[in-house]
């Protein structure tokens, strides 16, 4: 069986984390690394990887729980904006292997840019490809 991540041991209570919500679905803790005052991680309780991974009600639960809490955490830290995330896989930045949704407070001076700044340049992409791509997604 695989080790549980550092998120399960937070969720179990074996390590220590200023935690702000829980339920028997979800977890949120302040990040011990915060990009700004306040950072939050919303954690599903079922230890899975990937978003997809995740069935419908704990999808559901996880971002009823990232609605409730984006304003709380905003007040908390009299922020002005807040940017929501997830690094969905390692390619994608993801470092603990189990979902969580980052809540990052903005603050109209902190100069971070938006969600666009992960990509320095973007990518050209014809209407073929893209037309290709759409048909792909598409149920
Ligand atoms: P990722 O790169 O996987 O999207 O983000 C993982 C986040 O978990 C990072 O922001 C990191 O600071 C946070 N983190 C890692 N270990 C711990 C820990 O032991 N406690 C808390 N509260 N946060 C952690």
């Amino acid at each position: 069986m695989a080790q549980p991540t550092i998120f399960e041991r937070i969720i179990d209570g074996e390590v220590p984390a200023r935690i702000v919500y829980e339920t028997a679905d979800v977890c949120a803790f302040l990040d011990a690394q915060p990009l700004a005052p306040g950072h939050t991680l919303v954690v599903p309780t079922t230890a899975v990887a990937r978003l997809a991974e995740l069935d419908a009600d704990a999808h559901a639960a996880l971002f009823a729980a990232v609605r409730t809490l984006t304003p709380r955490v905003e007040a908390a830290v009299e922020a002005d904006a807040m940017t929501v995330g997830i690094n969905d896989g390692t390619a994608a930045g993801q470092e603990v292997p189990h979902v969580h949704v980052h809540l990052i407070p903005r603050f109209s001076d902190d100069d971070a840019g938006s969600i666009h700044a992960i990509t320095a340049e973007r990518p050209t992409v014809s209407d073929a490809s893209a037309d290709a791509i759409a048909a792909a997604i598409r149920p």
